[in-house]
């Protein structure tokens, strides 16, 4: 996969092995309101963003289709551990 000059965004890096599987969920309502603080590039079908929220966040993972897109979320933790499971999802130790 070529990465485009003009991309901003980092893109997640490729799966290791031995990766920890996530588990991913139906959005809840109750936390479209969290903010989005940091996301992976929109070159790529599957998008990633951490989202926070009171002291809490999760991953939304959403796939871009033509017609609709696939939006799913990982389960809620305190910041820490998201960022955490992020930088994990970043560099392939997580997916
Ligand atoms: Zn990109």
């Amino acid at each position: 996969m070529t990465v485009l000059d003009e991309c901003l965004s980092p893109h997640v890096a490729r799966i290791q092995r031995d990766h920890v599987r996530l588990e991913w969920r139906t959005p809840y309502p109750v936390l479209a309101r969290a903010r989005v603080v940091a996301w992976t590039c929109f070159c790529r079908a599957t998008v990633y963003e951490l989202c926070e929220s009171a002291g809490q966040a999760f991953i939304r993972r959403t796939i871009q289709r033509d017609r609709r897109h696939e939006v799913h979320e990982s389960s809620i933790r305190p910041i820490n551990e998201a960022r955490a499971i992020w930088t994990g999802l970043l560099s392939g130790r997580a997916r």
